[in-house]
């Protein structure tokens, strides 16, 4: 317990899987952090019950250390109306989430002045705001995690699309009549990069071959490996593992060769939790990025980490809060 006075937003980031909740001073620095299970699957009621008690939880934390917060900000999965803060448009990975009004349920529970943000737009504000955009003014953000998701900033402020859908990076498709998607479509970008997708390859590549440490691991756990257990093994050089991590820079390398293409950025930046594989998983996809991009615009562009690689949605959610929502062109 301190007397001090300080600064700080409350920060909450709404995943698939896990709702992580934060106190971040100005300069970004995480106070406190907790985190619950989303319960995706059993409904927006219940996802929004979850976020109620994270956001209790930071705001008696706050109390109780006299630090002074007066803003959430919150960044879900799902597209957001940022004027209402309510949930425009959510896929089956939760239930029912579509329609809820997030901002005013948050504003009444807590007494804060709440912002929210799709996930993938806030991680892009938090890299400008926090992060290792600070100085760029164009720049592209891709998520990696459950989904894949995106974000494209012009001059420093989002680039909204005309129905502000624009930065769906994860649904471009990048192999014709390629693997099913969650969106109906097929080929996207998600299908091959985001986690499970990741961990879909690698099974069906031990299916095929099993040999290896990465194999060993899977018999271990009844054939249950995850997009980690694939980087883990493939630092060791196991070769089913090295396969699948040159495959995904492969494929996420051909997506960002073409946004660097049509955009000309002078930053990428990539960020979630598969970008926890670090220079493994960078250095490939910057190679393949430059053999699927035009020569001049890839000359100028940086491609590289987050700074927060998980905490990406967390430090985006605090940014949101401290600029009172994201500037949009
Ligand atoms: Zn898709």
């Amino acid at each position: 317990m301190t007397n001090r006075q300080e600064q700080a937003v409350a920060a909450i980031d709404v995943g698939g899987t896990n709702i992580i909740g934060g106190l971040i001073d100005r300069d970004g620095k995480i106070l406190f952090k907790t985190q619950k299970g989303t319960q995706a699957s059993m409904g927006g009621e219940r996802v929004l019950g979850n976020i109620i008690s994270v956001a209790d939880r930071l705001v008696k934390v706050a109390e109780a250390d006299s630090i002074a917060v007066s803003r959430m900000g919150i960044a879900t999965a799902g597209q957001v109306d940022p004027n209402t803060g309510t949930i425009t448009y959510a896929t089956d990975n939760i239930p029912g989430w579509t329609g809820v009004a997030v901002k005013d349920t948050l504003e009444r529970s807590t007494g804060l002045t709440v912002f929210v943000e799709n996930d993938a737009l806030a991680a892009g504000w938090g890299e400008k705001v926090f992060g290792v955009a600070e100085s760029a003014q164009d720049f592209v953000i891709i998520t990696l995690g459950t989904g894949v998701g995106g974000a494209v900033f012009v001059k420093g402020r989002l680039l909204p699309g005309s129905t502000g859908l624009a930065g769906l990076i994860g649904h471009m498709s990048i192999v014709p009549e390629g693997v099913p998607c969650n969106c109906g479509g097929r080929g996207c970008l998600e299908a091959y990069v985001s986690g499970p997708a990741i961990a879909k390859a690698a099974k069906d590549a031990i299916r095929d071959k099993p040999e290896g440490l990465l194999a060993e691991l899977a018999s271990a756990s009844s054939g249950e490996i995850t997009a980690k257990d694939v980087f883990d093994t493939a630092k060791y050089g196991d070769p089913i593992a090295m396969s699948i991590v040159m495959r995904t820079a492969k494929y996420l390398g051909t997506g960002i060769g073409s946004i660097v293409t049509l955009l000309n950025p002078e930053l990428v930046i990539i960020g979630g939790g598969v970008s926890k594989a670090g220079s493994l998983l960078l250095g490939p996809t910057i190679e393949s990025a430059e053999a699927h991009c035009s020569p001049a615009a890839f000359s100028g562009v940086t491609v590289g980490l987050s700074k927060f690689l998980d905490d990406c949605g967390l430090m985006g959610a605090a940014a949101i809060a401290y600029t009172c929502g994201i500037p949009r062109i």
